[in-house]
């Protein structure tokens, strides 16, 4: 017997995988998706298998859906599917003809084609499983994939969106399917801050965040990850880097175990315009009534809020909502005139534990005197307040929880 029969070769290390997930202002132009380009070619080059996830460029969504607006106020969410997938048909095609232009093999791929199973639900459809054979076959071939973030498929062979910021959740669960090393998200801000850095100058950064406070931040608004894209990571266990395209700086990294700050508030979120529903004279049968109408509108409400005898709370995101004038209509003739209160803002703040200290609630109230209603949950006390005061609060309440201190992130690291 010949000794390599005894101890045979061990077989050849798995190959590094990452997926890269490009957003809307990443791809906006020729320049930036030359850049990227190149950026994709250099991971190649550096032996790693390489998925690219890509957004629609730039404002393409928006315009889209304006266009569809135009001819449909309320348009049929089937069709809106079909026309908002063609944003992210155009990247993906784009990005593969601008790699092969730099000698490396690419191909670009639908969600339909990726394997990205979803429920049926038109414009917020979620992901139910990936199969992703020919990504497979296409990495085994050499090339690099391209995939068109934020759509996938359903059994019944229909397109579907996955909700505005939809792309992340497509990188995170190609990530999961490929058993990729990881999961990269690049943006045009080099990581997760306490505040929305365009709206609070001196934001700081936070290096590593728990998948809770990260969905928690997500759902309040923090438009950098998308909060299904994070409930997914937290599921498969998913460590998610969120980065600046073409730059050196690590940004931060969401995944299980954080430490959290002393002072239990890791951050603010807010979301503005939204609506706010509230109904003081809600009965519980006008209550049932409410949901079941907005379950049947496809609607779903944040911060619900019943206590019998004195009414009936709830926000309503505006994203992925292209019936509201229905919706309207519909819930105030149940809960009567005076309950649809648009142009609010909801103000969040963050953190592991944040309401053990009441001391947290009673200085939020002070900082916003005009919040017309606070909701709270272990990881967030969310403030009400007119969508016109929503900035100022946020920066009001970042400086009144100190989060500007370089000395916060210290604590963190
Ligand atoms: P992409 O188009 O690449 O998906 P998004 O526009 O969805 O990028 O997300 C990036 C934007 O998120 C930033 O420009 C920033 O204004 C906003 N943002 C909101 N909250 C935060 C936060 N806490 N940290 C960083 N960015 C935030
Ligand atoms: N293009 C979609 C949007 O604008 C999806 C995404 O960018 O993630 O919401
Ligand atoms: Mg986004």
């Amino acid at each position: 017997m010949s000794s390599s029969a005894l101890f045979p070769a061990p077989p050849p290390p798995p190959r590094r995988r990452v997926v890269q997930k490009f957003g809307g202002s990443s791809v906006a132009t020729t320049e930036k998706l030359v850049r990227v380009a190149e950026l994709v070619v250099a991971k190649k080059r550096a032996g790693f298998d390489v998925v690219v996830v890509v957004s629609a460029q730039g404002d393409t969504t928006d315009e889209l859906l304006a266009k569809a607006k135009a001819l449909s106020p309320e348009p049929d969410r089937r069709e809106l599917d079909m026309l908002l997938t063609a944003g992210e048909r155009i990247s993906m095609a784009l990005l593969a003809l601008a790699i092969r232009e730099r000698g490396a093999e690419a191909v670009s791929l639908t969600g339909s084609q990726s394997g990205i199973i979803t429920t049926s639900s038109h414009s917020q459809a979620r992901i139910i499983e990936v199969r992703p054979f020919r990504v497979e076959d296409e990495l085994e071939l050499g090339k690099i994939v391209i995939v068109a973030g934020y759509q996938g498929v359903s059994y019944r062979r229909e397109v579907t969106t996955l909700g505005r910021g939809g792309s992340d959740t497509t990188a995170v669960a190609l990530a999961a399917a490929l058993d990729a090393e990881a999961c990269e998200i690049y943006s045009d801000v080099d990581g997760v801050y306490s505040a929305d850095p365009r709206v609070v100058s001196d934001a700081h950064k936070l290096v590593e965040l728990g998948y809770e406070e990260m969905q928690e931040l997500a759902t309040a608004g923090a438009k950098v990850l998308n909060a299904a894209a994070v409930e997914f990571a937290k599921q498969r266990g998913i460590a998610i880097y969120a980065r600046k395209t073409g730059s050196a700086d690590p940004g931060t990294v969401i995944r299980k175990h954080v430490p959290t700050a002393p002072s239990g508030v890791r951050g603010l979120a807010h979301e503005a315009p939204l609506v706010f529903v509230d109904a003081p004279r809600a009965t519980l049968a006008s209550t049932r009534a409410t949901l079941a109408t907005l379950e049947r509108l496809g609607v779903a409400p944040k911060q619900v809020s019943l206590a019998v005898g004195s009414g009936l709370s709830f926000a309503l995101s505006l994203d992925d909502v292209h019936n509201l004038g229905t919706v309207e209509r519909e819930v105030v003739a149940l809960l009567g005139p005076g309950t649809w209160l648009p142009d609010r803002g909801a103000v969040s703040l963050i953190g592991e534990g944040i309401t053990k200290d009441p001391r947290h609630l009673l200085r939020a109230l002070e900082v916003v005197p005009q919040a017309t209603a606070l909701s709270t949950s272990s990881y967030r006390i969310t403030l009400i307040v007119p969508a016109a005061d929503t900035r100022a609060a946020v920066s009001a309440l970042h400086q009144a929880f100190e989060l500007g201190r370089p000395s916060t992130e210290a604590s963190l690291t």
